[in-house]
């Protein structure tokens, strides 16, 4: 049983529940944040729990916990185009170190500065290194929802920023850094975007007011584990143009060309937004790229023209023995 049937049987489909929450809810659970129907529906809440080891390598400085776990949450306040406001904490902890204290809290409040989010409540409790958070985003008065299931036939499939950083620096965790590396400072730029990922919420803003974007998604899991949910959801086929997928430059001095883009198509973790908008439409500032079009279909992502199984059991052929591959991230997958 894989990440999404178990949440499925044990958490989504209980009737009762479902009808308690339809009566309270404009955008139920099951997307990348719910949206309460009171308060004129303009309320967005999402959670999002880091597991030190697990989300982050076990050697990671207490800094990345916080600034991974903010980001991991308030990226799904990005995907519904919400504004965030604040957040709670539930952090379980082995022991007590005032150091790791100090370094998780310092770089908790630069991320909060940085979103613009205060930290509103929390529970801390001892157990295995985990921080949880739940996060409050504001939506316009009367505004759209962004979803991610209304994607439609013709619509043209968007990724904001370059993608696959985050997966690439994950690779380089096990291997020693060295300033005489002559790709070192191309690793460090990866492990810093890693380290402190950077929000497209401003773009999350601008989508959620323009009429032509009809869905978005929160791809944290993978681009194409991501993009499959909004062909599901919305019961269209998503076609990809492996070309036209904007590659972190970074990952071409360490990797292969085909590495590379193993990273940026399922590598995961990047907190970027795919989204699909009406064939005409486009931004004009390059934050985000064109990549692929949704046509009338059953829920199926291919890649240059093949299904994406397919396409990716190619691409895994041509990559170095001991490169572990998964088409997206999933717990329990
Ligand atoms: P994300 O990629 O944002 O972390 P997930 O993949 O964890 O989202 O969850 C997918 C969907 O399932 C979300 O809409 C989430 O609200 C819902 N979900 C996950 N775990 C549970 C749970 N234990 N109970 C109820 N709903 C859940
Ligand atoms: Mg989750």
């Amino acid at each position: 049983m894989n990440e999404f049937e178990l949440i499925e049987q044990y958490f989504l489909s209980n009737k009762t529940n479902r009808q308690r929450a339809a009566r309270i809810t404009a955008v139920g659970n099951g997307d990348d944040c719910t949206v309460l129907a009171h308060l004129e529906g303009r309320l967005a809440i999402s959670t999002d729990t880091v597991v030190h080891g697990r989300h982050v390598p076990t050697s990671s400085p207490a800094a990345w916990l916080a600034s991974r776990g903010l980001g991991s949450s308030v990226s799904d306040l990005v995907a519904m185009g919400a504004r965030p406001l604040g957040f709670t904490l539930a952090l379980t902890m082995p022991h007590v170190s005032q150091g790791w204290l100090k370094g998780f809290s310092d770089a908790l409040f630069r991320a909060a500065d940085l979103y613009d989010c205060a930290l509103l409540g929390g529970d801390v409790t001892r157990g295995p290194l985990t921080a949880s958070f739940t996060v409050f985003g504001e939506l316009p008065a009367a505004g759209r929802l962004l979803t991610r299931d209304s994607a439609q036939c013709g619509d043209r499939i968007w990724v904001s920023g370059a993608l696959g950083a985050a997966g690439g620096a994950l690779a380089l965790f096990d291997r020693k850094l060295s300033p005489h590396d002559s790709d070192y400072r191309s690793r460090l730029q990866l492990i810093s975007a890693y380290a402190s990922p950077n929000l497209p919420i401003d773009l999350g803003l601008q989508l959620q007011s323009d009429a032509q974007v009809h869905s978005a998604i929160d791809i944290s899991d993978g681009l194409l584990a991501d993009l499959a949910h909004i062909a599901k959801a919305s019961r269209v086929d998503i076609h990809l143009d492996s070309k036209a997928v904007p590659v972190a430059p970074a990952l071409f001095d360490i990797y292969s060309p085909d590495q590379a883009l193993l990273y940026a198509l399922s590598g995961g973790d990047d907190y970027q937004l795919g989204f699909t908008a009406a064939s005409g439409w486009t931004i004009g500032d390059g934050s985000a790229t064109p990549i692929g079009e949704a046509v009338d279909g059953q829920g199926r992502v291919f890649v240059d023209g093949r299904p994406v199984g397919e396409w990716f059991d190619a691409l895994s052929s041509r990559l170095p023995a001991g490169v572990p591959l998964s088409e997206g991230y999933q717990h329990f997958g």
